[in-house]
């Protein structure tokens, strides 16, 4: 089910495993960010007729890295351009599988891939703006997002709100990936909305949350 968190933006929270899912409603552009498991689809179509949007009026569906469980729902958005960061965008466009872990969802397809994002990519949603930024270590190409006005970080399977992504898979590292971190440190985010699990709403609970984050992370790796 979708709630509306701020005003136009929306959460989708799943319980079983699949990505969450965040709508931004700009002026100029419906975005999607990441679109779950394929098993979610009946509960994201429900949750789009509940908010009173169509899925056919999305006009992007930005993904923060290329995992099966995260693109599930693709072919639900026909309208829709599809973007990631170009490391994991060339990489699935190239149709590498065992990359995407589809070994693990059967019934996923890859999706095509039509628009590469870099770091520091500005995106102009109309009245909102999404700041790519470019956080390695779960896979080379995982990004997060920062909202800007709002200063929401979408963090992807780099950050949660009580630990961080798996470095186990391919083209994961575990250095890169507290680099990343630490980048993610020094940016004043207000609220934390994750690939996985409960969002974090409010400044200070959320730095301790990364300090303790980056401490853990750091004292796992190195
Ligand atoms: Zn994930
Ligand atoms: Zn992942």
């Amino acid at each position: 089910m979708f709630s509306e968190i701020f005003p136009n933006i929306f959460a989708f929270i799943p319980s079983n495993g699949g990505s969450n899912c965040f709508l931004l409603r700009g002026k100029k552009e419906i975005v999607l960010i990441d679109s779950s498991t394929r098993d979610n689809v009946g509960a994201l179509i429900s949750g789009f007729e509940r908010i009173g949007i169509e899925p056919v009026e999305v006009t992007l569906i930005i993904h923060t890295h290329g995992h099966a469980d995260h693109f599930g729902c693709d072919a639900l958005f026909p309208n829709a351009k599809i973007a990631m960061h170009e490391s994991d965008a060339r990489k699935i466009n190239a149709g590498l599988t065992d990359f995407a872990c589809l070994q693990f969802f059967p019934e996923t397809e890859l999706p095509k891939v039509s628009f590469f994002l870099k770091d520091k990519q500005e995106l102009d949603l109309g009245k909102m703006k999404l700041k790519v930024i470019h956080s390695p270590g779960h896979t080379g190409g995982s990004i997060c997002l920062l909202l800007e006005p709002g200063e929401i970080l979408f963090s992807g399977d780099c950050l949660f709100v009580k630990g961080f992504g798996r470095t186990d898979l391919a083209s994961g590292n575990a250095q890169k990936l507290v680099e990343s971190l630490k980048k993610l440190q020094k940016i004043g985010f207000k609220a934390l909305f994750p690939g996985h699990g409960a969002v974090l709403l409010g400044k200070d609970k959320n730095r301790l949350g990364l300090e303790k984050t980056l401490e853990m992370a750091t004292n796992t790796f190195l």
